[in-house]
């Protein structure tokens, strides 16, 4: 008799486990915006995409940031899942890839706010363990000051930090910070958890015409880089349409001259300035896909083009074009779609 009230309740429990995952899941236009990919990175490979926090929720509104300007400059926490439906949409959303047979290499948080305003991320790093995959973070450090935001950082296999200048006033003009940050505390933060950290430890610097591309802030920045314990330092300019249409990449000449004084100052330093080719998968649902990962970056029309023919999907790219939900702009003689904003 036991046994059987035990079975009895094993199968409620399940049905109604079941009926939470669907109810959890039924949202895909939200779940495309949390979970994207898998996209292409230039550090590492194929990676499925977390972007946990609210969109355009940022503590930095970088001139140069490919999601356009943040909404709310905020240092306080939130988030858009909890750990419990994080997992449950990487999961759902790993089985889809495993079946239509693309791999990662990484899942990596990102996205188009900072990762580490979700004061869960240590915990949603170890339940995104069970899957197998290394996890990365790329964070602003803007909190790197905070000793629990470097606490949620160690769970990480891969930490990539941003720092465009030693300089704090030109952080002011790159990164437009919160008002509350202190730029001083910041890189000692950096240096802090540069020392405790064991996993892989990067940063990046995007160079920005006529504002960190000078000699005094090379020289300035490889003062401060030799003083962190890093794996590789990578530089870049901006590949996608900025929030700010003065924040182009050095001219070539600029550039030319810059990436030898790094080469020369910067030990371990990499210039990722070229621009790739941009490839976009979509495993299940093109429309609420390719919503979310514009809400995120601009994406070229030839990539988007050739996988929504790829997909027989292009009768639903015609209605988002139609309906004005994405339009097309130009960067640097490249055609991109982007969301559009004004609707
Ligand atoms: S580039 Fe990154 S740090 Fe800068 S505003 Fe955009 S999301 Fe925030």
């Amino acid at each position: 008799m036991r046994k059987e009230i035990g079975f009895w309740f094993k199968q409620k429990v399940d049905a109604f486990c079941q009926k939470l995952e669907r109810n959890i899941l039924a949202d895909k236009s939200l779940k495309c915006k949390v979970v994207f990919g898998p996209v292409r990175s230039r550090r590492l490979g194929n990676v499925l995409g977390i972007n946990n926090v609210k969109l355009k929720v940022c503590s930095y509104n970088c001139i140069y940031c490919p999601s356009g300007k943040t909404t709310c400059c905020s240092i306080c926490t939130n988030y858009c899942l909890s750990p419990y439906e994080l997992h449950l949409s990487v999961k759902n959303k790993l089985k889809e890839l495993n079946e239509s047979k693309k791999n990662i290499e990484y899942i990596v948080f990102a996205g188009s706010g900072e990762p580490t305003l979700d004061s869960s991320l240590s915990k949603e790093i170890m339940l995104l363990r069970e899957f197998g995959y290394k996890i990365a973070v790329f964070t602003n450090s803007s909190l790197l000051w905070n000793p629990n935001i470097r606490e949620n950082l160690m769970y990480a296999d891969y930490v990539s930090v941003k720092i465009d200048t030693a300089i704090e006033s030109t952080w002011h003009k790159i990164n437009r910070p919160h008002q509350r940050l202190d730029y001083k505390i910041i890189l000692e933060g950096i240096k802090n958890f540069s020392n405790k950290y064991r996993g892989t430890f990067v940063t990046e610097t995007t160079l920005i015409k006529n504002i960190n591309d000078s000699q005094a802030e090379i020289e300035e920045l490889s003062k401060f880089l030799s003083t962190i314990k890093r794996k590789t330092s990578y530089f870049m300019t901006p590949i996608y349409p900025p929030s700010e249409s003065y924040a182009g990449s050095p001219d070539n000449e600029t550039l030319n001259h810059i990436s030898e004084m790094i080469k020369e100052l910067v030990a371990d330093s990499v210039l990722l300035c070229c621009p790739e080719n941009e490839e976009f998968f979509v495993t299940d649902d093109f429309r609420n896909e390719l919503l979310g990962l514009l809400s995120l970056h601009p994406v070229k029309v030839e990539a988007v083009e050739l996988t929504a023919k790829y997909q027989k999907k292009l009768q639903i790219l015609e209605e988002l074009i139609e309906n004005r939900l994405i339009n097309e702009i130009v960067f640097e003689g490249e055609k991109y779609f982007s969301v559009n904003s004004a609707e």
